[in-house]
């Protein structure tokens, strides 16, 4: 059939520029030491920086919530599905946040992609200026498109030419979206600044604290406590299946904001909400994050991150400059990504290389993940794989 044959040659011309993506199969839980297609391997490349994906008492409230409210919810929010243990979630996110939002309220979603399309399709439209930072997650970028926004990129972290973007805006409404710390980066976006060019412009500024939730902060309240901001033209996202260990994500903003996107929102409105053992799991996680045992799970980290900077002996290999969990080590070009991933594999370590489109072309790199799950001593063995494979290379 032409159509199939169309569809092989393309896969074809992905081998042919190594840019084949392959599923690895995981078969023990999100842990440092996992089984990958049934060997052991040391684990850096999940975004489960606090280690609690895997957390007993996560697991406990899991069965807890199922044991409660059933496996599925159902229906939709607006029909159905919107379950107590989902008010009880967004009550207490919104509470948690509340230090940094004026009359916080937060909903929440069964995705982080699915929050992001939600709130630029229900905030934009044809009567927007949404002003997109350069290296953007898909899920923005694919949000700004569902909008019908107009869209204006601008370059990574360049505060100057947003301000002129938004001096030369005659739109009425206008949109400022940005990750908090770029995922492929580990780099943080200059929040306050941009919070301050938006209230001077009347702009909304949508953060994206997909990797910042949980692991930022004192207390864990991600890049607006990191930063202590507070603003009503703040709209917050953050995931839950990434530091909070389970799935999902939240809108945190004036509640004027968010009873909108209840109306408004169709990747709200027209799917069935996640299933309400995920929020009460979820409760569980939020206990964790702002106690105790949060505190020292992000102190561990930050040691490890320090250490891992200290230990990195590299020549030609950039280890780019990041002070979060997300430490990327750019080789350049895709083959050569792929020849160190491969060899630290037969060292035993997972490390993921990520490539065009994801990253820029001729900036292919390893994206070594951090975890408070990680011991001190592991971070050293990565650190003298690397060294030693550079050289090989
Ligand atoms: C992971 C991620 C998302 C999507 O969140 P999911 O809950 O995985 O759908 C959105 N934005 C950024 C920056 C992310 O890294």
């Amino acid at each position: 059939m032409k159509l199939l044959s169309h569809l092989d040659g393309e896969l074809l011309a992905l081998d042919g520029n190594a840019l084949r993506r392959k599923r690895r199969t995981a078969e023990s839980p999100c842990t440092p030491h996992v089984k990958v297609d049934g060997r052991a391997m040391l684990a850096f490349c999940s975004n489960d920086y606090l280690g609690l994906a895997s957390h007993p008492l996560l697991i406990e409230a899991l069965r807890e919530g199922a044991g409660r409210y059933g496996a599925g919810s159902g229906a939709s929010h607006l029909v159905s599905g919107h379950s107590r243990a989902h008010v009880l979630l967004e009550e207490r996110l919104a509470a948690f946040m509340s230090p940094h939002l004026e009359s916080a309220g937060a909903i929440s979603f069964s995705t982080g992609y699915m929050a992001n399309l939600a709130i630029l399709s229900a905030l934009g439209g044809p009567d927007t200026e949404l002003f997109s930072e350069e290296l953007n997650h898909a899920s923005l970028i694919d949000g700004a498109r569902l909008s019908r926004s107009s869209v204006k990129v601008y370059p990574h972290c360049d505060l100057a030419a947003l301000e002129q973007m938004l001096h030369a805006s005659a739109m009425q409404k206008k949109l400022v979206v940005t990750d908090s710390v770029f995922s492929m980066d580990g780099n943080l976006a200059p929040l306050p600044q941009l919070l301050a060019l938006c209230e001077r412009h009347d702009a909304w500024l949508v953060v994206d604290d997909a990797h910042g939730f949980g692991v930022l902060g004192e207390n864990g309240r991600g890049a607006l406590e990191h930063f202590s901001l507070r603003s009503p033209n703040l709209v917050y996202m953050g995931t839950l299946g990434k530091a909070a260990g389970v799935a999902g994500a939240f809108v945190a903003a004036h509640e004027t904001v968010i009873e909108w996107l209840v109306q408004r929102a169709r990747p709200y409105i027209y799917t069935t909400a996640a299933p309400p053992a995920l929020a009460h799991a979820l409760l569980a996680s939020i206990d964790i994050i702002e106690g105790g045992e949060g505190k020292q799970r992000r102190a561990h980290l930050r040691s490890l991150i320090r250490q891992l900077k200290d230990s990195l002996r590299l020549a030609q290999w950039q280890h780019m400059d990041s002070g979060t969990a997300i430490q990327p080590v750019v080789i350049g070009e895709n083959e050569a990504a792929l020849r160190a991933a491969a060899k630290l594999e037969e060292g035993g370590f997972w490390v993921p290389a990520i490539r065009p489109p994801t990253v820029p072309v001729h900036t292919a790199r390893l994206r070594i993940t951090l975890s408070a799950a990680h011991a001190s001593d592991e971070v050293e063995r990565l650190a003298l794989a690397l060294n030693k494979i550079e050289k090989e290379i």
